[in-house]
């Protein structure tokens, strides 16, 4: 510790070095001798470099961090030729696959400015994520199937603080976010450990009740909302710390409040109102509206960023379908704190929400060792995309369907009430 520190700023670097630590031990569980790839915007690098240093203390073989800079994505918009936005670094992300099969563990650092590309072309902005997502898709299908241990976690960075705290001057904003962080990653205390094993605790409980009770459907219902979610054949519900097939426990979000299962690609109908923006690639989506039939988005519509959401539901066949379905009481940590962080992360945990796109076979009983053919047939959503949308808040009710349509409530007022 630096002597001419001031004790705010020694305070926050402790809890920084607590932060990189937890996210070694708890978010990878990082074993001795694994390799680690580790993503993070540049403005991170300090958190990157704690997170380096405490994966080599548990022994790491390797750990090679790639930095991402905001102002060469824009000089990328700004100079490069039109067609140029169809092309993404396959090799790159081929070799991230590569290094995930030889057994390497993946740390990602969020905190990306919300909305560096909201002043671009929607066009360009989709097909670079088009492309992007096209490369990448074999590196994260080895990450969302769990074949490797993984996490994300986030750091605060000037462009984001300035977003979530407009009125703050920039120093005191940047600190209002690395406090905002630090507190729902549960770092604040002494012992972060102990607590992510309480909490990991808790939100077993609450899977262990949604899958005895193996509802057909759930039941949303709150102002611009009346949505049934029909859940796949042979669902299973997770949240918190999840084993990955290379039996390694890990902690894939940190912060997490959310329990999450797989709706059936074919059986959601209704309508249903996002209750946050949501801040995709850039763009910031307000007041999203949709309405569902048969499983399929058939009318959509935002106050801000429709073209986006638009270009987002023609991504392809599965974009306008459902992949997850997540619940979260209105009385978590992050939504208490009244913050909209434009970060996913984040804002899918303070409130129950939807995901378009692809779903997680680890969400199926047995998931792991079924064919894409067999996901499928039980009603698995497949995609390029996976985007979640919040829709929860503290008025909205749940209820539980089982196959003759009786109820159980679920959720009251945005609380769990089963
Ligand atoms: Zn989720
Ligand atoms: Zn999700």
């Amino acid at each position: 510790m630096n002597l001419s520190m001031s004790p705010a700023a020694a305070g926050q670097a402790v809890k920084l070095d607590r932060l990189a630590e937890t996210a070694v031990r708890v978010g990878l569980n990082l074993r001795k001798g694994q390799e680690l790839v580790v993503t993070a915007p540049i403005e991170a690098l300090d958190l990157a470099r704690r997170v380096t240093e405490h994966a080599y203390r548990a022994g790491a073989s390797l750990v090679t961090v790639l930095l991402s800079d905001d102002e060469q994505t824009l000089a990328r918009y700004r100079h490069a030729p039109d067609e140029a936005f169809d092309v993404a670094p396959g090799w790159l992300y081929e070799g991230m696959a590569q290094a995930y099969k030889q057994g390497a563990a993946r740390l990602a650092i969020a905190g990306d400015d919300p909305r560096l590309l909201s002043a671009q072309d929607a066009d360009r902005v989709s097909r670079a994520n088009r492309a992007r997502s096209k490369a990448y898709s074999p590196a994260l299908e080895l990450i969302s199937s769990f074949a490797i241990n993984w996490t994300i976690i986030a750091a605060a960075t000037p462009a984001w603080a300035r977003c979530v705290f407009p009125n703050d001057p920039e120093d005191r904003a940047l600190e209002k976010l690395w406090d905002a962080i630090f507190s729902a990653s549960r770092v604040d205390g002494s012992d972060p450990v102990g607590e992510w094993t309480r909490h990991n605790a808790a939100l077993a409980r609450r899977t262990a009740t949604l899958n005895d009770r193996r509802f057909h459907a759930l039941h949303f219902k709150a102002q611009g909302t009346d949505l049934t979610v029909g859940l796949a054949d042979d669902h299973e519900w997770a949240g918190g710390a999840s084993t990955a097939k290379n039996g390694i426990v890990c902690n894939a979000n940190m912060p997490t409040e959310e329990v999450f299962t797989t709706p059936h690609r074919e059986r959601v109908n209704g309508y249903v109102r996002a209750s946050k923006p949501l801040s995709y690639m850039g763009a910031l989506i307000e007041d999203i509206s949709v309405r569902f039939e048969a499983g399929r988005i058939v009318e959509a519509n935002a106050r801000a960023g429709a073209d986006v959401l638009r270009k987002v539901l023609e991504t392809d066949e599965g974009a306008s379908r459902l992949g997850e379905v997540a619940l979260v009481p209105h009385a978590s940590p992050i939504s208490k704190s009244g913050l909209l962080f434009f970060n996913t992360l984040f804002d899918e945990n303070a409130a129950s929400h939807i995901a378009l796109g692809q779903a997680y076979s680890k969400c199926f009983v047995n998931g792991d060792r079924m064919s894409e053919t067999e996901l499928a047939a039980r009603g698995a959503n497949r995609s390029l995309i996976h985007i979640d949308w919040m829709i929860g808040s503290g008025d909205m009710d749940v209820d539980g369907l089982d196959s003759s349509g009786a109820r159980t409530a679920v959720m009251r007022q945005g609380e769990f009430v089963i």
